[in-house]
């Protein structure tokens, strides 16, 4: 069973959107620092107290502790819950939160893109659902 988060200050990634005819949430947690179990490691934050966003790394508020993005972020989960493109189906998914390059057709201009995906399967009819990373200005 996976939980939906109550904020998503609770979170390193979440998504709401519509895939097809189906439907996806997707959000990932951040988990505590593995050093001292004290903080949820986070991006650092600038002299203001705001978030690096851009940040290559997560740190430990508590001990200092850090660890590059890609790393932390293939230790992690992502949790789905979502309604089938293909089948209709409802259900739930648990993957490892994982992006995978694969090559899109874009129907608008017939041309092939490779794009980022989060991927997993729909546990009724098998197929593949894609989440899509998000380009910038969409
Ligand atoms: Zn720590
Ligand atoms: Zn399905």
């Amino acid at each position: 069973m996976v939980t939906e988060p109550v904020s998503i200050e609770q979170c390193v990634y979440f998504t709401n959107r519509t895939i097809g005819n189906g439907k996806v949430t997707a959000w990932v947690y951040k988990q505590k620092c593995q050093k001292c179990g004290k903080s949820l490691m986070s991006k650092p934050k600038d002299t203001k107290g705001k978030i690096k966003i851009r940040a290559k790394e997560y740190i430990c508020e508590s001990c200092g502790y850090t660890i590059p993005e890609d790393e932390y972020e293939e230790s992690l989960n992502v949790e789905i819950i979502y309604e089938c493109p293909h089948c209709g189906n409802k259900g739930e998914a648990v993957v490892p939160f994982k992006r995978k390059k694969v090559q899109i057709l874009d129907e608008e201009t017939g041309k092939k893109s490779s794009v980022e995906v989060l991927r997993f399967q729909c546990s009724k009819c098998n197929n593949n659902i894609d989440i899509t990373k998000k380009m910038k200005g969409v």
